[in-house]
């Protein structure tokens, strides 16, 4: 296989990738606009190995790394084009793309105060402990990715602003919160990417949890599968990389690779079967996980051909996630109605090997939410929801009903069914 260096392309190069994918001057300064809100992002393997230039820019992987119009209100969009056309300082830019992205919910759920941590009174940076077997872990190393999905809800921490980031670069107070909290059995290591930081970086966070007992499983969340599968194959440290997962398997432990994939198209190319092929030589389970987007993968036939084809190729399919409450989630969100109905088709279809996924899945406040279906129940039409996670334990796998309504996108959106008021909080 040919040596592939990494190389970022960024809004430097987004006119030309957009006059390749045929976009009259108008739509490209619309589009320059959307960058300058939100962090564009892509690379050569992407551009070279999954978009399909024809189909650009309906193309499904185009629009996953492209900035598009309908990111922001028109009103915003609006502004920046005019900003763009007049060629305003750019401090002027700055300053109004940061009051429009304020105005984007950028960290919801509660993220940066209800999950932080405390070591002797004093707040852990870059650790979230929502569930209690579970830490997640945010390296500042590894707070960006190999291209950027123009969905993510994690953008602040791309984005230059320093009071909206969470990241860590104290391992040794990671260990000592570990140590003091037994009930942790499972760390998760995201970003951004983990495995944009480079092997030695890395080991220098996963090393320290093989010294403690009661951590059982360790979790890489990733899409250098589907964004840069070099990272596995013949990038210089991926040969140190896959060590590394020997180690953590030899050290008794679960290893698994939180693989982000948004489409079976990622799958397809044979440097992304190639890196498959070489993780799960390791014994690491890789697992696929990912959002459901207007107008990159909302059809049932995208998902069950992901869900095949993962399964074909040994990745265990795990979450359907719905978009979140934050960024241009009026542009990608999926109501839940539709979101159930795609979940189910695509279900319906594949082998019991592949039904390991659940969702439609909702990240919220009060936890892990699972949208099981709908229901008609006393002349009532509900939705029927569980709890797959939850911040109170004794609320995870109770069924819990709410209203059924076709435009509702996230479970703040919805009422409780029959007069109660089952729904967590
Ligand atoms: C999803 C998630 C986890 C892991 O939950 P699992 O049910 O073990 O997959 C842990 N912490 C947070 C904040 C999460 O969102
Ligand atoms: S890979 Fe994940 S963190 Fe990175 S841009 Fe995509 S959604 Fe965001």
């Amino acid at each position: 296989m040919t040596h592939t260096v990494f190389r970022a392309l960024t809004t430097r190069h987004l006119d030309d990738l957009l006059v390749r994918a045929g976009l009259d001057e108008a739509d490209r300064v619309r589009a320059a606009a959307v960058a300058a809100v939100f962090p564009f992002r892509t690379n050569a393997y992407v551009v070279d190995s999954l978009i399909d230039w024809a189909a650009a820019p309906d193309d499904p992987l185009f629009r996953l790394n492209f900035p598009q119009p309908g990111m922001l209100a028109p009103a915003d969009l609006a502004r920046m084009e005019g900003l763009i056309r007049s060629e305003a300082p750019a401090r002027e830019m700055r300053a109004a793309a940061n009051e429009i992205r304020r105005r984007h919910n950028p960290h919801p759920s509660g993220q940066l105060d209800r999950n932080q941590p405390t070591l002797d009174g004093v707040p852990l940076e870059g650790l979230q402990h929502k569930y209690a077997e579970t830490v997640l872990v945010f390296p500042s190393q590894g707070q960006t990715c190999h291209a950027y999905c123009t969905y993510c809800f994690r953008w602040p921490q791309f984005v230059g602003e320093p009071e909206l980031k969470i990241a860590t670069g104290d391992q040794a107070a990671m260990s000592a919160y570990l140590r003091a909290h037994p009930e942790v059995t499972s760390v998760l290591i995201t970003g951004g990417d983990a495995l944009i930081m480079r092997t030695d970086v890395l080991r220098r966070y996963v090393e320290p949890l093989l010294e403690i007992d009661h951590i059982e499983s360790i979790r890489l969340g990733t899409k250098a599968l589907a964004y840069w599968p070099f990272r596995f194959t013949t990038d210089p440290d991926a040969d140190a990389l896959l060590a590394l997962f020997d180690q953590v398997i030899a050290s008794g432990r679960h290893l698994a690779v939180m693989a982000h994939y948004s489409h079976p198209v990622e799958l397809d190319p044979e440097p992304a079967r190639e890196a498959l092929r070489r993780v799960r030589s390791t014994g690491a389970v890789i697992r696929a996980q990912g959002p459901l987007i207007r107008g990159v993968n909302d059809e049932p036939a995208v998902w069950s051909r992901l869900w095949r084809e993962s399964t074909r190729l040994g990745v265990v399919p795990y979450y359907m996630f719905v978009e979140r409450d934050t960024g241009p989630q009026d542009h990608f969100g999926v109501p839940l109605a539709r979101a159930v109905d795609i979940f189910q088709e695509a279900f319906a279809s594949v082998s019991g090997l592949a039904r390991t996924v659940r969702g439609p899945v909702m990240s919220a406040d009060p936890g892990k939410a699972v949208v099981d279906g709908t229901a008609e129940i006393a002349g009532e039409k509900v939705f029927v929801l569980r709890m797959l996670q939850a911040r109170d334990p004794s609320l995870v796998g109770r069924p819990f009903f709410a209203r059924y309504d076709p435009d509702a996108t996230w479970l703040s959106d919805l009422r409780p069914a029959y007069g109660t008021d089952l729904l967590p909080t």
